[in-house]
């Protein structure tokens, strides 16, 4: 969606938002695939309430971008405005074994961050690629590690009452690839608490976790990761691969041959080639082992 009324130009200007006009969102998603609307930076926190209700005001909907690692998004010109929070230093603050997380940031700097201050716990995340508000929203895990697990508080911009609030760990239902925030909180940072060890010995944890990564997942390819969740008790890499999946392929989207479970984009992939290659890949497994996979990637398509 373009913005074009002068008076909300003049708005967003005052709230110090920088637009960037019709971007292609296939370029700010791991994935490739996405249309044009007006991305919206976000640099003063404190001005979300009123950009939000300037927004609600004109009828225009948005929808919150952190690094484009886990989405699939529509072609063509989309209906709503995507915004981002813009990442502003300093990023991460250390107080002992707590340490506050901006949302901006990226998961991966955040990690080192924390690893050069002898601080180690995130060591299974190294490689997930986004923001730590996209990780928190989708409780992101690997190797063991889950983020949801760490955190002790939360900040979060409750568009429903229009407030900033704080929320304490048990306040948060973290579960498998997902968290309890309802679809219009946006996470502006978290504080975890971390385990204390030796510079050395995160590292050798990280190359651990990046070895294992490299050798299992096409990591030179367009994805978004696990397209599917694990059912419970099986891997639905392991069930996609079993039924001959590898490799199949709708338009420009296939399914990984390294792994089964990685959708990739070959080059012109469109949204819908992606979805009807995900409704092919869902059905099929179904119809070999009554199991019903559940999408793990978020899907904008309207
Ligand atoms: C190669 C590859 C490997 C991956 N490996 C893993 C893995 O091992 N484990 C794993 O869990 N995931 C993995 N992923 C998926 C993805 O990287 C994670 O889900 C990541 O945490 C998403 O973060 P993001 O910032 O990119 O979020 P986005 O993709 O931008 O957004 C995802 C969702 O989070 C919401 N969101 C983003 N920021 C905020 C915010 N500040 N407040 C509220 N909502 C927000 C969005 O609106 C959207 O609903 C992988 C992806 C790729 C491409």
């Amino acid at each position: 969606m373009l913005i074009t009324d002068p008076k909300l130009l003049t708005a967003l200007r005052q709230l110090e938002i920088e637009r960037r006009p019709g971007v292609r969102l296939a370029s700010w998603t791991s994935l490739g695939i996405g249309g044009t609307t007006d991305l919206l930076i976000v640099r003063e926190r404190r001005y979300l309430p009123d950009l939000l209700q300037l927004l609600r005001g004109q009828g225009i909907r948005h929808r919150l971008l952190g690094g484009g690692s886990n989405l699939l998004v529509a072609d063509g010109e989309l209906p709503w405005v995507a915004l981002r929070l813009a990442r502003i230093e300093p990023t991460v603050r250390i107080e002992g074994k707590s340490v506050w997380v901006d949302a901006a940031e990226e998961l991966g700097r955040a990690i080192t961050t924390c690893a050069k201050a002898n601080l180690g716990g995130l060591e299974g995340l190294i490689g997930v690629p986004g923001t730590v508000g996209g990780a928190l929203r989708m409780n992101a895990g690997a190797y063991g590690a889950e983020i949801g697990n760490l955190v002790r508080e939360i900040v979060v911009y409750r568009a429903v009452c229009g407030r900033i609030d704080t929320l304490r760990a048990g306040q948060v239902r973290f579960e498998y690839r997902r968290a309890s925030f309802t679809p219009c909180d946006i996470l502006l940072g978290a504080r975890l608490e971390l385990i204390e060890r030796p510079f050395r010995e995160v590292v050798d944890r990280i190359h651990v976790c990046n070895f294992n990564r490299r050798a299992s997942q096409p990591l030179a390819e367009r994805s978004a990761g696990c397209v599917f969740k694990n059912p419970p008790g099986s891997s639905a890499g392991k069930l996609i691969d079993e039924i001959g999946l590898k490799g199949f392929r709708i338009g420009g989207a296939m399914v990984s041959d390294r792994h089964a479970n990685f959708f990739i984009n070959r080059g012109r992939a469109t949204c819908d080639d992606m979805h009807r290659l995900i409704e092919q890949v869902r059905s099929r497994v179904w119809s070999a082992f009554k199991i019903e996979l559940e999408e793990e990637i978020v899907v904008w398509v309207n």
